[in-house]
């Protein structure tokens, strides 16, 4: 997603199609569901684009300007053209195939809300499929929660300051990932904030700022470095005794891949995961080129209006403050911390990150909070598929940035 001519998300605000192609579009988008699966040409019929980029008739006028590959399609004879809509449209009118609907589950998980929507013909497979992703949503959350004294994680953290503790591919598949984006963004993202965030979560309870001695013993114990990963046995080292993990900020979005991937490889690819900030995206749905993500970013308001994505295939996260902070003197911090400096980031701001997948995007997401946006924006550009959106408060008003890539159509894109 390095550019805006990738397919895989483009923004609300891009120029709409117009003349004939919408017009075949709208009458694309009403055929009845069924026609669009199971015609010799239903693939094509299904993915309205395709039938423009590919299609050797006029039907391709309106969209020669906006084909995805960039190329302008050739202009050919208006009669040929003619003859193949003529071939073409038949066939999907009397095709008979599943009726896809679209079916929505949800269920609190993580403390926060996770979201199933998926397009099927058959319900309760639909169901079935979304109570399995739920289950891996459970699975994970005893696997990495920091709330349940039971969980993998807290029993890491228990024993794995005295031997290399053996965990599951999973807590093993999080942690190499996080450590890749504590490298990237040179500790800015840091899985060992555990110390930091408890201060940080008392202060709020108690209403007051955590003392010095207490925070320069709490953040002598973070660094990512001091996590020892074999993986060979699979087992995981803390350096120093105290140390204490927290997937706060890449849980969510490595949940929300894995229940995708459940529910694609149950032949739902038409689906979309979303687990409170982070979203995962599969197929579009039927007769769409994406699915629709509006962006939560601080400055949205009567006059502007939240900016929409369209993605398939790709992972989306926002990392804001608009939700979890701390009022400590009248001051606000967020719980996203800067593990430079042990705080609480301060002022109003949202980074959105979008990605191949969202755990990529839940981690960057925090990551590019805490570091300067010129050193965030430097980041996203060198990383291929990623992109970023970020507002900041600067006195009264906003600054919004993005990198190369994000799609255009947000302000300030
Ligand atoms: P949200 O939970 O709203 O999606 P984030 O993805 O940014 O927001 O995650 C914030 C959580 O991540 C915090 O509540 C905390 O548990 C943890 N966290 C805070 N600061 C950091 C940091 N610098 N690196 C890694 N995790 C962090
Ligand atoms: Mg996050």
């Amino acid at each position: 997603m390095n550019s805006t001519n990738d397919t895989c998300c483009e923004a609300s605000g891009s120029p709409a199609p117009s003349g004939p192609m919408r017009s075949f579009r709208f009458l694309i988008r009403g055929l009845h569901p069924r026609l669009l699966t199971v015609c010799p040409f239903g693939a094509i019929l299904s993915r309205p684009m395709w039938v423009f980029r590919y299609l050797p008739v006029g039907c391709t006028h309106g969209y020669s300007r906006l084909a995805p590959s960039g190329h302008p399609a050739p202009r050919r004879s208006p009669l040929l053209s003619l003859a193949f809509c003529l071939i073409l449209l038949p066939c999907g009118l009397f095709a008979r195939g599943p009726l896809l609907k679209r079916h929505e589950y949800s269920l609190p998980r993580m403390g926060t809300i996770f979201r199933i929507e998926l397009y099927s013909a058959d319900e309760a497979a639909a169901s079935k499929a979304a109570e399995a992703a739920f289950a891996r949503a459970e699975e994970l959350e005893q696997i990495m929660s920091n709330y349940r004294e039971d969980s993998e994680l807290m029993r890491l953290a228990r024993e794995g300051a005295s031997a290399p503790f053996p965990v599951s591919s999973d807590l093993y598949d999080v942690l190499s990932k996080s450590i890749r984006i504590s490298e990237l963004s040179r500790g800015a993202f840091d899985v060992t904030v555990g110390p930091l965030v408890e201060l940080w979560r008392k202060a709020r309870t108690m209403g007051r700022f955590p003392d010095a001695s207490e925070l320069a013993q709490a953040k002598a114990l973070v660094d990512c470095r001091n996590l020892e990963l074999d993986a060979t046995r699979r087992t995981v080292f803390l350096k120093r005794a105290g140390m204490k993990l927290d997937l706060g900020a890449i849980g969510k979005g490595y949940a929300a891949d894995q229940m995708l991937t459940l529910l694609q490889s149950r032949g739902f690819r038409q689906a979309m995961v979303v687990a409170g900030g982070e979203v995962a995206v599969g197929a579009p749905p039927p007769g769409e080129t994406g699915w629709r993500v509006a962006l939560e970013t601080p400055d949205a308001g009567p006059g502007n209006p939240p900016c929409t994505l369209l993605l398939h295939d790709a992972a989306v996260s926002t990392s804001g403050d608009s939700k979890q902070f701390v009022e400590v003197n009248g001051k606000r911090y967020s719980h996203v911390i800067d593990p430079s400096t042990g705080l609480g980031l301060e002022g109003a701001a949202s980074t959105t990150v979008i990605a191949k997948e969202a755990a990529t995007t839940d981690a960057l997401g925090t990551a590019l909070s805490v570091m300067p946006v010129a050193d965030g924006i430097r980041l996203a550009e060198s990383l291929s598929g990623v992109a970023v959106y970020m507002v900041r408060q600067v006195g009264n008003g906003w600054k919004r940035y993005a990198s190369r890539g994000f799609p255009a159509g947000c302000p300030g894109r």
